[in-house]
């Protein structure tokens, strides 16, 4: 569903991807793993079009989307939601996921539809329907993830791209968003690329992982595999 061949993306001078290449098939969640600075932030935002690659290409189904807009990209299909929530806190609940499907309501959409799906939302997080009208900022970190990632899915996606959902949550918060990932991959079939410093919660809801050092692909395979594997059982897991 989702390719990448030998992408590398700069920042001015510093080469955060050096020909990474990784793919996703339909339905699948797979998570990439690496330390702070490995580069999984930046493959998030090259495929979404933020940051563009220089070289390489990105393949949705059977359409380049190396050099489009981040907005075409949204239309085709992949959702991002970004590394520390960014919901917009002087706005409601609602306000918020209403703003998530801004391109379906510019391309003529109506919002029955809309509201629709509004409504899977809140039956995916119970919560956000709760505080529908609360402004986004005073809710509490767990809450504004879960807006963040239902705002994401206002845009009816196939693909959503997850920029560490899990930090700063405590566990059973955590849990909970990750329950709601693996309801939404098997009632929707929605795809999931997830990235999370919280390696061990991803491995064991993802069925694939690529680990990611220094902007490369070091490792890559099924979930329990890399669990066994020693290298990232010490790198990444931690002792127990
Ligand atoms: P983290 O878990 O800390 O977010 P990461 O694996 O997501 O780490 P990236 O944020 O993708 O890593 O960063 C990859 C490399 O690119 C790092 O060396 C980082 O310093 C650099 N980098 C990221 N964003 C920028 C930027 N806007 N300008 C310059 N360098 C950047």
């Amino acid at each position: 569903m989702l390719r990448l061949k030998n992408i590398n993306t700069y920042y001015g001078k510093v080469h955060a991807l050096k020909n990474v290449s990784l793919h996703l098939d339909e339905g699948e969640i797979v998570t990439l793993v690496g330390a702070n600075g490995a580069g999984k932030t930046t493959i998030l935002n090259t495929i979404s079009g933020v940051t563009p690659a220089a070289g390489g290409e990105i393949l949705f189904g059977k359409e380049q989307i190396t050099a489009l807009m981040p907005d075409r990209i949204v239309k085709l299909g992949i959702s991002q939601v970004p590394e520390g929530r960014q919901v917009f806190k002087p706005l409601s609940v609602e306000d918020n996921l209403e703003l998530g499907a801004y391109l379906r309501y510019r391309s003529g959409e109506g919002k029955s539809a809309i509201h629709q799906d509004m409504q899977q939302i809140f039956s995916l997080f119970p919560r956000l329907e709760e505080r529908r009208r609360q402004l986004a900022g005073t809710m509490s970190g767990g809450e504004q993830q879960m807006l963040a990632i239902g705002r994401a899915l206002m845009a009816k996606p196939k693909m959503l791209l997850l920029d560490e959902p899990s930090m700063g949550l405590a566990p059973l918060v955590v849990q909970e968003i990750f329950k709601v990932l693996a309801r939404l991959r098997q009632e929707q079939g929605t795809t999931i690329l997830l990235v999370e410093q919280n390696a061990k919660a991803a491995l064991k809801l993802a069925d694939r992982g690529y680990v990611l050092e220094t902007g490369k692909v070091i490792l890559e395979g099924p979930s329990n595999e890399l669990m066994e594997n020693a290298e990232v059982k010490r790198a990444y897991l931690g002792k127990d």
